[in-house]
């Protein structure tokens, strides 16, 4: 490994020993740039990797609400703006009881990525708590979202830092972050959060940007490999909520056969196809567990999970799309994929795939379409809603959706030429890697140390 990538890897070992998941987004990126870096000697002078792999500034903060029961509570909010290189920080929030420092700077580090390959003016950014949404009333989300904001609402602004929705933040808790933010600062600032409701401020498509763009990368990458499609191919996706659930919209609509979703506790397998509908009612609608989907359809399958490794990737399939979480695809789960057949795998979740599973997948010949912009589709988005509330004007559904699928497309031949300029075809890893990385450094040079 070209040394100075070597010195950096060892620094930020040691500089954040308790934070894996942030040093593992951060093995991913270094090990793949090196021919970058030998190109340019003059980055190290510059320290361009370490400013990059530096948050501009990391904000936590109290969060006290007070439960259905009277009974004071307090959470940990965070705030991970990493860079503003090219745009206002952008990025989710996420509420689960596993948010943590390292989770969050892995999220707002993969995100300065995934944001420049989209193209369009936004920096990267993260946040969150370690907030439990599971089995709370409408009302404790409603306090606590407003208590988070009450915080948050002075480190945010539409030219600053635009939050949005991930893992346990939907379309109700952005409504209730809008109002407390609109409240506090008296001015409809419309752009200040993405994922708004359709109707005061939010985009048509948002919601199933996500999974449709991974979607749309997919059917991309496939074409691009011996003329494949969507038709006919049996496709597996982990999770069941908003990227996985628009995943599957698109995907059976492009004539595949989505046979198997999860939640944390365990997947259903439907050998008829999943009906998708029930899902949505099922999560959307009720947020009651997938193993409700039996009381639609009884001769669908229900394993229950027992292990780290989720009995979804056990299920033969020609396409996987992890859409739950990080470090979901183990090297365990990479293998029996690989057993069974799989050809192609997407990453609709951040980081759902570790190092080793990555490089069975590749070297078995799968092919392996990383979050960074497979993903990407949702922040992209994003984007074309703050540029809606700048304009004070709406697209059509039709409108954002062909804009999303150009974006896809676009990036996915962003990852392929920077694969292969670099020589590495075929890895989208690096592609997307070099891309993402060899313009924030061109930005970092232009902007002078800072
Ligand atoms: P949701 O909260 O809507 O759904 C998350 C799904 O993943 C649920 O089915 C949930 O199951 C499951 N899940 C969450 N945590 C775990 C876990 N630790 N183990 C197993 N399953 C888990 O989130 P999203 O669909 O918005 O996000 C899913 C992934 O996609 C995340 O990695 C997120 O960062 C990424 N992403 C999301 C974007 C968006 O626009 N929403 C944009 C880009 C990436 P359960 O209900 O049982 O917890």
């Amino acid at each position: 490994m070209n040394e100075y990538l070597k010195k950096v890897l060892d620094e930020i070992k040691v500089k954040n020993a308790s934070e894996p998941e942030f040093i593992q987004a951060a093995d991913e990126v270094l090990t793949t740039i090196e021919p970058v870096i030998e190109k340019h000697p003059e980055f190290e002078n510059q320290a361009i990797l370490e400013r990059m792999l530096e948050p501009e500034r990391v904000i936590m903060f109290r969060v006290p609400w007070i439960d259905d029961n009277g009974k004071t509570q307090v959470n940990r909010g965070y705030r991970v703006q990493h860079s503003s290189l090219i745009g206002p920080y952008k990025g989710g929030l996420r509420f689960h009881p596993t948010v943590n420092l390292s989770v969050m700077k892995f999220l707002a580090f993969e995100q300065i990525f995934k944001n420049a390959l989209t193209g369009l003016p936004i920096g990267g950014g993260k946040g969150g708590s370690d907030f439990n949404p599971k089995g709370k009333s409408d009302n404790e989300i409603m306090r606590f979202c407003q208590s988070f904001m009450t915080e948050l609402y002075r480190h945010i602004g539409q030219d600053v830092d635009v939050p949005a929705g991930d893992i346990g933040v939907g379309g109700r808790e952005i409504g209730y972050l809008f109002g407390q933010f609109k409240r506090i600062r008296n001015a409809y600032e419309g752009g200040v959060l993405t994922g708004k409701g359709v109707g005061y401020g939010g985009s048509l498509a948002r919601t199933e940007a996500t999974g449709y763009g991974l979607v749309y990368y997919m059917r991309e990458m496939l074409k691009n490999h011996d003329n494949q499609t969507f038709e006919g191919k049996t496709v597996t996706i982990s999770g069941s909520g908003n990227v996985a659930i628009y995943a599957c919209q698109k995907a059976q609509q492009l004539g595949a056969k989505v046979v198997a979703m999860s939640d944390s506790n365990g997947c259903i397998y439907d050998e008829n196809g999943i009906d998708l509908a029930a899902i949505k009612q099922i999560k959307e609608v009720e947020r009651k567990r997938i193993k409700e989907y039996l009381n639609y359809h009884p001769n669908a399958k229900y394993t229950e999970r027992t292990s780290d490794d989720s009995p979804i990737w056990e299920i033969k399939t020609d396409i996987a799309l992890p859409c739950a979480t990080q470090n979901e695809v183990s090297l365990n789960s990479a293998k029996k994929l690989v057993a069974n057949g799989v050809i192609a795998v997407g990453e609709g979740a951040n980081m759902p795939t570790p190092k080793d599973a990555i490089e069975f997948f590749q070297k078995n010949g799968v092919l392996f379409a990383p979050a960074k912009a497979a993903n990407a589709g949702g922040v992209a988005t994003s984007a074309i809603e703050m540029s809606q509330n700048s304009m004070r004007y709406y697209y059509t559904f039709d409108e954002v959706d062909k804009k999303l699928e150009q974006i896809m497309i676009n990036i996915y031949y962003s990852c392929k030429n920077a694969a292969k300029e670099y020589g590495c075809e075929g890895d989208y890893v690096a592609g997307a890697n070099i891309a993402a990385f060899s313009k924030l450094a061109k930005a970092m040079v232009a902007q002078g140390i800072v």
